[in-house]
């Protein structure tokens, strides 16, 4: 394990999720198909409701996509029990096991992870039609289980939309709906800018509002950048 990423067993162990999280990730960025034995979907063993949603959703996604997304899509489909435990959760300080297994379909039937606005489009077209509980899911850093599915279904994992694109003439950095801080920092500062609000910080008036980002799961977010200096200033510590 060392070897493979980079630290000992000990301090992996010690770090906490989300860094060992991403620390997994940066090495092992599908991993999910080594646990699904990287077989497409059709061909693996797997519970009546995953089976039956995983390859109706594939068909979809398949017949919009393009051809380098085609290739990956089996990988991006998560089916392994395992794997769709992990989405029973979030940063949750609230809902113990009780809740989780008793009271809510916590686990979804299968996990996707779009990196279009194609697909994601194509994936909620697909749950309209078929009936499908469709859960959103970012970082899931949320504490109340807000991206932990109620009713089973599709989760869409939004993690491989994460663009980060630098309008510095506009004074703005354009988001994937799965970008995640720590990148982004690391991106704007490689061009000597940095954010100028955070997402807790009331909207500044060209922003678009927060209703209207919410109800398009892949409307990209635009955040005001500025000089080093701004992000000192106008930080207030919030996670992300
Ligand atoms: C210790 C701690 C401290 C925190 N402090 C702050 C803070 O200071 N300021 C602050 O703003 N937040 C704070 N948060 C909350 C959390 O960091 C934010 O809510 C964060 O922005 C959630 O982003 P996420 O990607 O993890 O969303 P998730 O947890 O994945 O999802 C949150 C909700 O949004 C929905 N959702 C996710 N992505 C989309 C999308 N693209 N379109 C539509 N709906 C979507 C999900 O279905 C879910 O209902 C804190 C959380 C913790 C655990």
């Amino acid at each position: 394990m060392a070897s493979h990423i980079g630290i000992s067993p000990e301090r992996f162990l010690e770090t906490p999720p989300g860094p060992r999280g991403e620390t997994i990730r940066e090495k092992f960025p599908d991993l999910h198909a080594h646990v699904d034995s990287g077989r497409p979907v059709a061909e693996r063993t797997l519970p009546p409701w995953t089976r039956a949603r995983a390859i109706t959703l594939h068909k979809a996604v398949a017949g919009a996509t393009d051809p380098d997304s085609l290739r990956t899509l089996d990988a991006r489909l998560l089916t392994d029990s395992f794997l769709r435990s992990e989405y029973r959760k979030d940063q949750n300080v609230y809902l113990g096991p009780f809740f989780l297994d008793r009271l809510t379909q916590a686990t979804p039937d299968v996990v996707f992870q779009p990196v279009s606005a194609t697909e994601v489009a194509s994936a909620l077209r697909w749950a309209k039609a078929a009936g499908v509980p469709v859960t959103l899911r970012g970082a899931g850093s949320t504490a109340m289980g807000g991206s932990v599915p109620a009713a089973a279904g599709v989760v869409l994992d939004l993690t491989r939309l994460d663009s980060v694109e630098i309008l510095e003439s506009e004074g703005l950095a354009v988001l994937g709906a799965g970008a995640r801080f720590r990148p982004v920092h690391e991106k704007l500062r490689s061009r000597g800018v940095a954010l100028r609000s955070r997402e807790s910080e009331p909207a500044p008036p060209s922003r678009p509002d927060s209703r209207s980002r919410r109800r398009d799961p892949v409307a990209a977010r635009r955040a005001r950048i500025g000089s080093p200096a701004c992000r000192s200033a106008d930080s207030r510590g919030a996670p992300g």
